[in-house]
């Protein structure tokens, strides 16, 4: 699997494994699949109630933790310094780790819900500092931040966002955030790479897929690839997980990179950092 180097020197690799929705009996055999069919990253978060199933389902695989790269993410509700260090302890218990391969503010708190929202931020991510430091994070990185809210922790930070996860699909790939990012050496990576079906009707797409010999689901994530932004799409189904993954024997060509480029806005979660969680 091709890995991609973050600021910190870690490798992660460019295609891994979501879990949202997998939860209980579906995550355990759902992150079992997927790891005997080549993931290596899996993610999970402590509001997808399945960080306990993921951990089995990792252990129930039989490789090594240290060859999966593990993602967990702090909720929300849970910002804070004391509280963020309180969070990660209850996700390594839950996942039955000893370290967390990258962990992810899930959601900024941002102007429209908090009045310290700058500080908020800061004071988690100080927290994730110190826990990185201790050896109980490998990389520390967010999800969701918009420039402002990147460039609010900026002003405090000592260590430089790894990642930033932000929804990314045809039809909705943030390019002006996803260019912001990359000019600060923060590894993009796409949720809902597949809109989470919603774009599978294009004809555009369609086209392309038949003319590839491939399904729309994996014209998507070669067009988020080749972007050079990571993927963690999300299936129970064993077919699906293992077609999700073989995405190396066929390119898009700059027309076509250039055609899913150009698509109107659609797919979008309607999900906005700054204000969730209202909804447009
Ligand atoms: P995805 O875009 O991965 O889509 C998942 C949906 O697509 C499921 O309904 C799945 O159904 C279907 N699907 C998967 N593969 C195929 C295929 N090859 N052909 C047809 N249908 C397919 O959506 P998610 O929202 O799950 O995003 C992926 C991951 O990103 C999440 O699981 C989570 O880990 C992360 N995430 C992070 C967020 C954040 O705020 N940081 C927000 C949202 C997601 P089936 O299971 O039946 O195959």
């Amino acid at each position: 699997m091709k890995k991609v180097t973050l600021n910190d020197g870690n490798k992660i690799p460019l295609v891994g494994f979501g879990t949202y929705k997998c939860k209980e009996q579906d995550g355990i055999e759902s992150v079992k699949s997927a790891i005997s069919k080549g993931y290596r990253l899996i993610d999970t978060a402590a509001i997808y109630e399945n960080e306990e199933a993921v951990g089995k389902g990792i252990k129930a695989s039989g490789i090594l933790r240290d060859e999966i790269f593990i993602t967990t993410k702090l909720w929300r509700e849970n910002l804070g310094y004391e509280s963020t260090k309180k969070e990660l302890e209850k996700s390594l218990k839950r996942l039955d780790l000893d370290y967390i391969d990258l962990y992810l503010i899930h959601w900024p708190a941002n102007a429209k819900n908090y009045d310290n929202w700058q500080k908020i931020n800061a004071d988690s991510w100080r927290a994730m500092e110190e826990l990185q430091a201790e050896g109980k994070i490998k990389s520390i990185g967010v999800s969701n931040f918009f420039k402002e809210h990147l460039e609010a922790l900026f002003e405090t930070a000592n260590v430089i966002p790894a990642i930033n996860q932000i929804e990314f699909h045809p039809g909705y790939w943030q390019q002006e955030l996803t260019a912001y990012c990359k000019l600060k050496n923060i590894v993009v990576e796409s949720w809902s790479p597949l809109a989470r079906g919603k774009v599978f009707g294009n004809e555009v797409l369609t086209e392309i897929a038949k003319k590839h010999r491939k399904s729309v689901a994996q014209v998507c994530l070669r067009w988020i690839i080749q972007h050079n932004v990571i993927i963690i799409p999300k299936s129970t189904s064993p077919k699906r997980i293992e077609e999700n993954i073989h995405l190396f024997d066929f390119e898009l060509n700059p027309t076509e990179m250039e055609l899913i480029n150009r698509f109107p806005k659609m797919g979008f979660s309607g999900e906005l950092p700054n204000i969730w969680p209202d909804k447009i």
